[in-house]
């Protein structure tokens, strides 16, 4: 119950990481706001998480500044305040780096890339209205980024040059608003096992290979990549900010001695 008293947003809450972020976030004591575009699938996820005075469902596209800056504002309507802001909405297209038209480059980085981007600009100005304590005790904002950001996988151009690019949002905006006691770390995992990663991805590789790349020799679950959110938005990690952690199983190292 580290998180008592705060309010969470979460994009891409419907379902898979950003799903569990938000169970995990409720059972630490946060009020969650709950965002996604898929609207049936956001409904059921609220109802699932109980839809009581704690849970706010507000269907967004990040990609949309306009729809940001409304969940933020639909957010601070219904419970006062942002402490949280958990920019995970994402998507992955698996194709060959000359296969890549102008309409898949705009929509991948439109929300990856700059969905993160207006979510961190438009939480931080949110919390800077609040006034925060210094010291990196006030907000935080986590951007859900990917071990792809680090990894020259030219299947997913688009995708792992939107995770490189959030690392930057991260380390810049954790520099911008340090002062004003608001944490911006990010989180990159290795392979989850979620509705995303069984479809392209694996149909892309095979169970074996990714296993075989991963140290911890399996996959990890949207609870494991949670529970690094709740600790990294807790006061446990007060002194972190600008860094991207990775849950990858030992993935990115493994790298270093066997690229
Ligand atoms: P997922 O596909 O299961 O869930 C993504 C959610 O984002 C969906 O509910 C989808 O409707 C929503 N979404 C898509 N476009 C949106 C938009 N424009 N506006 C709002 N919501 C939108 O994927 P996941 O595996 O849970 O991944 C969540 C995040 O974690 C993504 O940013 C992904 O890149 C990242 N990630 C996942 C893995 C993995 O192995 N699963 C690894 C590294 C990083």
């Amino acid at each position: 119950m580290r998180l008592v008293g705060k309010t969470a947003v979460v994009t891409g809450a419907a379902r898979g990481i950003g799903r569990a972020c938000a169970e995990r976030l409720l059972a630490e004591g946060a009020r969650v706001v709950i965002a996604d575009i898929d609207s049936v699938r956001l409904a059921e996820t609220a109802a699932a998480l109980g839809n009581t005075d704690t849970v706010l469902a507000v269907v967004t596209d990040v990609s949309d500044k306009a729809q940001v800056e409304a969940l933020i504002a639909a957010a601070v309507s219904q419970f006062g305040r942002v402490d949280i802001m958990l920019n995970n909405a994402g998507i992955a297209m698996v194709q060959g780096f000359l296969d890549v038209t102008k309409a898949d480059y705009d929509k991948v980085l439109g929300i990856n890339l700059e969905g993160a981007f207006w979510g961190t600009q438009a939480a931080a100005r949110q919390m800077i209205a609040q006034g925060q304590s210094g010291g990196g005790q006030g907000g935080v904002i986590i951007n859900m980024s990917s071990i792809n950001s680090g990894l020259a996988n030219p299947n997913v151009a688009t995708y792992a040059i939107t995770k490189g690019g959030m690392n930057q949002i991260t380390s810049t905006a954790a520099v911008a608003f340090a002062r004003d006691g608001i944490r911006v770390v990010g989180v990159g995992p290795g392979t989850i096992d979620t509705e995303m990663i069984r479809g392209d991805f694996v149909a892309s590789a095979t169970d074996r290979t990714i296993i075989a790349r991963t140290p911890l020799g399996r996959y990890g679950t949207a609870a494991e990549i949670a529970a690094v959110v709740a600790f990294l938005a807790s006061d446990d990690a007060s002194y972190i900010t600008g860094e991207t952690i990775y849950p990858d199983g030992g993935r990115r190292v493994l790298n270093y001695v066997m690229p």
